[in-house]
């Protein structure tokens, strides 16, 4: 697999972007300046394209008379992005984890929840039947 460092929001997004559908250069900048509010210049996505197709995780198409590229994912550029995709969702796992409380039910409270004060303590339950039962 190419050694390709995502390093920042632009080629994060890009990838995103290529990942659910094929995109004109010009397009994808456009997307790109949406999602990240900011001008997003060629210089800032082109180089990345052109290591993206050196690794062969992109193809191109030239369409229409102005020699409009479309840029779009190869199978390998595919894998390549699930796998990104699998590794910051290992991230954000760990940057939410401290915060996931526990049930003594044994569930997982990722947000919400239920509080009661049980002995002048603040507990937190998935639910308020686990609340009733807790002694
Ligand atoms: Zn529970």
């Amino acid at each position: 697999m190419a050694e390709i460092k995502i390093n920042n929001m632009v080629k994060f997004y890009t990838l995103c972007l290529l990942s659910t559908d094929s995109k004109h250069g010009y397009d994808l900048i456009k997307e790109l300046e949406k999602k990240l509010g900011r001008k997003i210049s060629a210089s800032n996505v082109y180089p990345f394209l052109s290591t993206l197709r050196k690794n062969k995780l992109i193809k191109f198409d030239k369409v229409g008379k102005r020699d409009k590229k479309t840029y779009h994912l190869t199978p390998d550029g595919k894998n390549f992005t699930k796998q990104m995709f699998s590794k910051f969702g290992d991230l954000i796992n760990i940057a939410i984890e401290p915060r996931i409380t526990a049930c003594p039910c044994g569930c997982k409270i990722y947000s919400g929840g239920y509080t009661k004060k049980i002995k002048g303590k603040i507990m937190k339950f998935c639910c308020s039947h686990c609340a009733k039962e807790y002694k």
